[in-house]
């Protein structure tokens, strides 16, 4: 894979050597102070709505050094330039904002339901018209995106777990349609950039739930874009947009998440190592009809037998795992998905999306199978 520099254009850390350093590494050391004597090692939370007169920024709106901190390091990671924004949505709301009003937006049928229902919210409003396509089906993007202004990809989906050929989709567009083609943004919330960096592959902007595994605790929400290298123009359409739109974090907010992603490697790696374990299990299961897991990261979803009712007496069942929405945190959680009404119609009913968290896996394990006795009734 050939990634962008991840020290290139505005925003990033000047030093040369940090372009050296692992993934790993970078989470940790950038995002800090300069390393003056007596100085502190992390930024400080800067509560400010306005900046003194002359400086580079005169209103909180716009920028904030806090904010800057965690876009320098978010940046880095997925090998572009960050903005960060209130929420995941608020942020996926700035990239589809670049869509003239008639233009056409190609997304999967099961991404994210907040993003799905979000286009429908905009498609009916006479403001979009929406393509959708299968996540796996390389060929059926491509061909979708004839004429369209912006091409939505995530992999893997939330919660069916499909992988789209991310790589092999751009290749296919930049054949088909060379510099005709739309704008390609990538919701890399599920697979982090652990796991993979879009930009790396060609795509234009790379969008984040920080909310979910960024974060990484359940206590707070945020969303970022980054976007490649080669797209300052992009960059400078999103910052607008979020200066003008207002959709923009705390920086107490910012401030947590740049804490969470010190850890973001090793709590991914601990996860991911208790979710093979897990699936490797629940394969064997008797309830479990089947289980959707793209072969890495920490997110599994399951079918079990017996229906809905099946799946929320199993989620209610658990002691350990949380039962709740959202994913992405140190402690495990379940939910069975079409109790939201948001959710897309194909999503299965008894479909139980689990985010394994970094406690023991034997505890983990114990409880799920204990819950799993709830599912016959
Ligand atoms: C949660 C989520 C979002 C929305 O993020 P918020 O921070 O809740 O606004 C977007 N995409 C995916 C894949 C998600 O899981």
């Amino acid at each position: 894979m050939n990634a962008p520099d991840p020290t290139d254009g505005p925003g990033h850390a000047p030093d040369a050597h940090h372009r050296r350093l692992a993934s790993s590494t970078r989470a940790v050391a950038l995002g800090r102070p300069p390393r003056d004597p007596g100085a502190p090692v992390n930024v400080p939370v800067t509560f400010t709505s306005t900046f003194v007169a002359d400086g580079p920024v005169d209103y909180a709106r716009v920028s904030n050094p806090t904010w800057e901190a965690l876009e320098e390091v978010l940046g880095s990671l997925e090998g572009g330039r960050a903005l960060t924004f209130a929420s995941g949505l608020a942020a996926i709301s700035a990239v589809v904002s670049l869509v003239p009003v008639g233009g056409v937006v190609v997304a999967p049928r099961h991404a994210y339901s907040g993003t799905t229902a979000q286009l429908a919210e905009r498609a009916a409003a006479g403001l979009l018209t929406v393509r959708t396509v299968q996540a796996e089906d390389t060929t059926g993007i491509v061909e979708a995106c004839d004429g369209a202004d912006l091409l939505l990809l995530e992999s893997p989906t939330n919660p069916m777990m499909e992988l789209t050929d991310v790589r092999g989709v751009l290749r296919g567009l930049g054949q088909r349609y060379g510099d005709a083609r739309p704008v390609v943004a990538c919701d890399n919330t599920f697979a982090t950039p652990v796991a993979q960096q879009p930009l790396g592959w060609g795509a234009d902007v790379v969008m984040h739930s920080a909310t979910k595994y960024l974060a990484g605790h359940s206590d707070t929400l945020l969303g970022a874009l980054v976007t490649a290298p080669g797209r300052a123009d992009l960059a400078e359409r999103l910052h607008t947009h979020r200066s003008l739109h207002g959709a923009v974090p705390g920086p107490m907010e910012a401030w947590l998440v740049l804490r969470g992603v010190r850890t973001l490697h090793v709590r991914l790696e601990r996860a991911s190592a208790t979710a093979e374990l897990l699936v490797n299990r629940l394969l064997d299961h008797p309830v479990v009809e089947a289980v959707r897991y793209p072969g890495f990261g920490a997110m599994v979803s399951i079918e079990v037998a017996g229906g809905p009712e099946a799946a929320e007496r199993v989620a209610a069942a658990t002691r350990l795992w949380t039962h709740s929405t959202s994913l992405g945190g140190v402690e495990s959680q379940i939910e069975r998905r079409r109790r939201h009404p948001l959710e897309v119609d194909s999503v299965p009913e008894s479909l139980l999306r689990l985010s394994v968290g970094v406690e023991d896996p034997e505890d983990l394990w114990a409880d799920l199978e204990q819950a799993l006795e709830a599912a016959p009734g």
